[in-house]
């Protein structure tokens, strides 16, 4: 899933200025399984904007709206039509359902309520680790699954790098060194050769660094 947070209600506050009539709009999507932006944090927070506005003399009125997903046109009509009636949208979606909504809401204001952080897993209850960079040239068959991109702080396709000590890796000994997970994986599963094979750099050219990305499949236009 798509791992985000709250912005400081204060960032927020300044986002919305001098605008009262807010429309606070979540999504139930990833924002919704990792508790950051589904209908119940929506009531948070226009539960907080209310005190806030009162407590400073002036109040703000805010609607809300919590549709399927932001990130589909298909789901957004009745969110735009609520936010042609309000001074600016307060959108708790990830960045890419803040856009579609920015994309589509003609010079309504659209503010992001979340911080996107990355492409995630529950790793226990009330915490979220990295799994995937979206490199778009996925290796997992390779490494047992985990992935070397994301799991080693240096990205190395062929390690460790040397500094792995206890398990740990040397960028911040707080984390797991990646390519020892993946060579004890590779153990566990008998495919310890898997790991003498030299692997060949990652084709960067799918990942992000040449601008937005797009996939088109034909057999769904
Ligand atoms: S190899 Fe690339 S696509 Fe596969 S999990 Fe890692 S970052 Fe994601
Ligand atoms: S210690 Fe392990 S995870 Fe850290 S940079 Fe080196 S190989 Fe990668």
């Amino acid at each position: 899933m798509i791992v985000a947070d709250w912005k400081p209600i204060e960032t927020i506050l300044d986002y919305l200025g001098e605008r009262r009539h807010i429309l606070i709009a979540g999504c139930n999507g990833c924002v919704t399984v990792c508790n950051a932006g589904g209908q119940k944090e929506v009531d948070m927070l226009a539960r907080i904007l209310e005190l806030a506005g009162k407590k400073r003399g002036r109040p703000f009125r805010v609607t809300k709206i919590t549709v399927e997903r932001q990130c589909d046109p298909e789901f957004l009509p009745e969110l735009l039509a609520l936010a042609g009636e309000h001074d600016a949208v307060l959108s708790m979606a990830c960045g890419a359902g803040v856009q579609l909504v920015a994309e589509h809401a003609g010079n309504r204001e659209i503010f992001p309520a979340l911080d996107t952080n990355f492409i995630g897993a529950v790793e226990e209850k009330g915490r979220w680790g990295e799994r995937c960079q979206a490199c778009g040239d996925c290796k997992l068959v390779q490494t047992g699954g985990i992935c070397p991109v994301t799991r080693c702080s240096k990205s190395l396709m062929n390690g460790p790098c040397g500094g792995s000590r206890d398990g740990k890796c040397e960028v911040d000994n707080g984390i797991p060194c990646g390519w020892n997970l993946i060579i004890d994986r590779l153990e566990a599963l008998g495919r310890l050769d898997q790991y003498e094979t030299i692997q060949a750099p990652v084709d960067w050219s799918k990942s992000r660094d040449g601008g937005p990305r797009m996939l088109i499949r034909k057999d769904l236009q």
